[in-house]
């Protein structure tokens, strides 16, 4: 937006800018899940992150060091563009229309106006069933990994549960592993994310007569097969559903997305956020080894002790840890999500939830529907699109959203904060 002639403010309260919340760890053993020739920043020149890092397109980074890359473009703008970016190390609580744009409170009190919002606020929703709700102030119980200084309380000398076989449990099994000291991973499906092999590019299918979901079950899986005939791997399939998956997501009527949402959701994570072979060797290691043991169980309930946690599981199990972390992530409902700038916006009837109540409705430049300057882009706009989750597709929604709020309402002032 600074480059096509916008002011803009930047209102978050993380200490550095660009990390976000995935690329903010300082652990190097937390790798991009995306080959660095596909996490350039510009659209049109896919060597940039890689030639940036001095690195082949093929590598999987450590995700810091894309932080490192995105914070330096947005200085490069910066520095293009004097005068023109403000930054607030604040957290926005509420946003509301104003005569001419909108209104942005902050929790230490002030307020920012500007003529257009865009809300790009990552992941929102509420914690899983299985989290104690009694215990948040435990030392032994972590409710988000990612938080700053999350893991400084998990003892060295104590097991630890991670409940989630994802991506996040992944890094987390690293971080922690320690001399006698046992991870336990633990979730219902007890499926830990597939490696990535390259792949060779295949074409999409072709989506003609796919009404349902029961359709788009048996088009995939013809699909992969005829990967599997052709190339020898189901991963070529996979990845080249990426530039239909929107399309396929549209044509499913809501309640084949819900099921979708209980049926295939683990199964299309696993195959299609997948681990670097390099992660992967390391996880095959720690398990021969018995540092990291996964169950295939659910978790039925969680006891605090005064000194860590024993957890029960489904299989009849008891863990006793020193800590046990969520690592099931956010559930996207906005309609359940505590976040008061969320919530605020819902009960104002500035926005409205999208289907299934995953992010909010927005049009496909972005705008949340309805009739405020507000825009959105990411996790937010998952119950329209589904496949807004990762740096790729936010990339070219972010140049979606840049020109459509610079075409419709901008300023050559900056905003005032
Ligand atoms: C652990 C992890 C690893 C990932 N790895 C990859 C990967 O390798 N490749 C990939 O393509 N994608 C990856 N992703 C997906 C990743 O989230 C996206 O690539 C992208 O970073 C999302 O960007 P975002 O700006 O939408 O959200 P975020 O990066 O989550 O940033 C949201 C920002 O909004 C701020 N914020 C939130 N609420 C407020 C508020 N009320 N007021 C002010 N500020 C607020 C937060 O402080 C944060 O800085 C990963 C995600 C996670 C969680």
């Amino acid at each position: 937006m600074l480059e096509r002639g916008a002011s803009v403010c930047l209102v978050d309260p993380a200490e550095e800018r660009g990390r976000g919340v995935a690329y903010r760890t300082d652990d190097p053993r937390h790798l991009l899940n995306v080959p660095a020739g596909k996490m350039s920043a510009l659209q049109d020149d896919p060597g940039d992150f890689a030639r940036w890092a001095g690195v082949a397109v093929t590598e999987f980074v450590p995700r810091r060091v894309f932080g490192a890359y995105l914070a330096a473009h947005l200085d490069g703008a910066s520095a293009r563009n004097p005068g023109r970016l403000r930054v607030v190390r604040d957290r926005a609580t509420r946003l509301e229309r104003s005569r001419d744009g909108v209104r942005i409170s902050l929790a230490a009190g002030d307020f920012v106006t500007a003529d257009a919002a865009v809300l790009a606020i990552g992941a929102v929703g509420d914690r899983d069933d299985w989290v104690p709700t009694d215990t948040p102030d435990s030392a032994a119980f972590v409710p988000d990994p990612w938080a700053p200084g999350a893991l400084t309380g998990v003892r060295d000398d104590r097991d630890v549960v991670l409940v989630g076989t994802g991506l996040t449990a992944v890094d987390l099994a690293m971080t922690l592993n320690r001399p006698g000291r046992v991870v336990h991973a633990v979730s219902r499906t007890g499926l830990l994310p597939r490696r990535h092999r390259p792949a060779e590019p295949m074409r999409p299918p072709e989506l003609t007569g796919c009404t349902g979901l029961d359709d788009v079950r048996r088009l995939v899986s013809a699909h992969v097969r005829e990967s599997v005939r052709r190339h020898g791997d189901w991963r070529p399939a996979v990845d080249s559903l990426r530039p239909v998956t929107a399309r396929l997501w549209d044509l499913l009527p809501l309640r084949d997305r819900s099921r979708f949402l209980a049926e295939d959701l683990r199964s299309w994570e696993v195959h299609r956020h997948r681990m670097p072979s390099t992660t992967a060797r390391t996880l095959i290691r720690l398990r021969r080894n018995g540092t990291l043991r996964t169950h295939r169980t659910g978790v039925t309930a969680v006891r605090m002790l005064p000194d860590g946690v024993v957890l029960h599981l489904g299989n009849g199990t008891e863990l006793t840890a020193g800590t046990v972390i969520n690592c099931t992530g956010l559930r996207h409902d906005v309609r359940r999500c505590p976040d008061p700038l969320v919530a605020g916006l819902l009960a104002d009837g500035i926005a409205a939830p999208g289907p299934l109540g995953l992010g909010f409705d927005t049009l496909p430049d972005g705008r949340v529907r309805g009739d405020a300057p507000l825009w959105t882009l990411g996790a937010l706009r998952r119950g329209n699109l589904w496949e807004t989750t990762a740096y790729p597709e936010i990339r070219a929604q972010a140049a979606d959203v840049a020109r459509s709020v610079t075409t419709t309402a901008w300023s050559s002032e900056v905003p005032s904060c």
